[in-house]
């Protein structure tokens, strides 16, 4: 222990980067850093990076020049304030970085953060340095877990990576690039921190990954399991609630997977289930590698297994090529689905993929266009889906106080956020809530009836 210093980190991006900013506070509590959200007060600042959007690179560089700011300000107060670039735009970047932002101490990839440590120190003796190697070694195996205080701080959901990287190589996207190919961890690693965390208080787990569904890990038996096996598996650890999962790809919802969402109670009823276009067309230019029928067809079994089952997916519009036609075809299958919900974007070529090449780029305004009309009739899908739940009785597991007082804020199955008057005292257990009114894609309800408390001391 060195001593307290602060540590700010950024998290841009999926719930990937906010998982593995988790492990690098975790990393560095040893250390002597104490989280801080005034990034003014800090020793140390990271930036964990997305390259996902459009201009991300940019808007590190940006965000960057305010660090510097915050640099100069910590030199003339005396203090040495270090910063970090982590996450994909980092191990996209790698050199680059420092040699546009001189202020950069640390710059490290994604598979590689857990050896932050040794590269703060190196900083601090040496100077600069990069470390976006694709390691032989398993950062999982290096990484220090969170205290029990700091995983009750956090709440009674957690995320925890089960897998990354991914192989489909879809024509868009930088995820293979950046993360590299598709790796999965020991089950006997996932069970021993979900049992961690349960014990701490945490109820539901998000099993997360690039490519979530394509998991093939160890387990104790030397064989590979599949997601399905595994969930089986961490339904039975004692205190876990609920299991949620994503991202998925449509090619890996296997006929196991899609049972468990049968047979496992503790499985939610909701998936994120990305399609990107709803015109075979597009899906092949993507590189997608299923057709429209496919997809549809993976939701229907999926619904088979379980009806009420809530689908939520992400959309492109505007890549190369795309018609009127195309895009015709996209707003139907929103409709014929039926979504929750969805995110939409305008495609943006990524340097480095087969998109960027592609002729036939559609002009910004006709993106713009389509993707309001796509997001009109997305609106309207989820409006139908939550009008659905109106005058139900769903549980609810009560996550956070509400912004106003008296007032707590849980997750339906379907992931909606729900809104009741209701004690502190609920945080943490699961409750029947009668679902009275929606706004803002917000649930309002009351209690159907009061959740036995868990006994004290859980
Ligand atoms: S499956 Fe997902 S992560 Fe993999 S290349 Fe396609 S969009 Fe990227």
């Amino acid at each position: 222990m060195i001593g307290s210093r602060k540590l700010y980190v950024k998290s841009f991006g999926c719930q990937m980067n906010v998982y593995d900013s988790q492990r690098m506070a975790d990393t560095l509590a040893p250390e002597g850093y104490v989280e801080t959200t005034a990034p003014e007060d800090a020793d140390l600042i990271i930036l964990n990076t997305c390259h996902i959007r459009e201009k991300a690179a940019e808007k590190v560089y940006s965000e960057l020049g305010r660090m510097r700011g915050l640099k100069e300000t910590a030199a003339a107060d005396g203090r040495n304030l270090l910063i970090g670039v982590a996450g994909c735009v980092a191990q996209a970047e790698g050199d680059e970085i420092i040699r546009r932002a001189p202020a950069v101490d640390i710059v490290v990839g994604s598979q590689n953060y857990h050896r932050l440590p040794q590269l703060i120190a190196r900083a601090e003796r040496e100077g600069r340095v990069v470390d976006t190697e694709f390691p032989i070694d398993d950062k999982f195996d290096h990484l220090a877990a969170p205290s029990r205080a700091a995983t009750r701080a956090r709440g009674v959901t957690a995320f925890v990576t089960v897998q990354e990287g991914c192989d489909k190589f879809c024509s868009f996207c930088v995820v293979p690039y950046t993360r590299g190919a598709e790796t999965s961890r020991p089950v006997d690693k996932i069970v021993a921190e979900v049992e961690r965390l349960a014990d701490a208080g945490v109820r539901e787990i998000t099993l997360i990954g690039q490519n979530v569904n394509a998991y093939h890990g160890k387990g104790a038996d030397g064989r590979t399991w599949p997601l399905s096996r595994l969930l089986e598996r961490l339904a039975r650890a004692a205190g876990i609630e609920r299991l949620r999962y994503t991202t998925s790809h449509p090619l890996d919802m296997g006929d196991d997977l899609i049972a468990a969402h049968r047979d496992l109670p503790a499985l939610m009823p909701q998936l994120h289930l990305p399609v990107q276009s709803g015109s075979d067309r597009i899906l092949a230019a993507m590189n997608r590698r299923h057709t429209r029928a496919d997809y549809v067809g993976v939701v229907s079994r999926l619904r088979k297994a379980r009806p009420d089952m809530a689908l939520t997916s992400d959309f492109i519009v505007g890549f190369p090529g795309e018609t009127e036609d195309d895009f015709a075809a996209t707003l139907s299958l929103v409709d014929e689905i039926g979504y929750a919900g969805a995110f939409s974007f305008k495609y943006s070529p990524r340097p480095g993929t087969p998109g960027a090449e592609m002729d036939d780029q559609p002009d910004e305004a006709k993106k713009s266009d389509r993707l309001q009309h796509l997001q009109q009739v997305i609106d309207r899908n989820q409006a139908t889906f939550n009008r659905g739940c109106l005058g139900r009785i769903l549980s609810v597991l009560f996550e956070r106080p509400g912004r106003h007082r008296g007032q707590i804020v849980g997750r339906s199955p379907y992931l909606q956020p729900v809104q009741i008057e209701a004690p502190l005292a609920l945080i943490g257990e699961i409750g029947a809530v009668t679902i009275m009114e929606i706004a803002s894609n917000s649930l309002f309800g009351a209690l159907a009836q009061e959740p036995a408390l868990a006994a004290a001391g859980a």
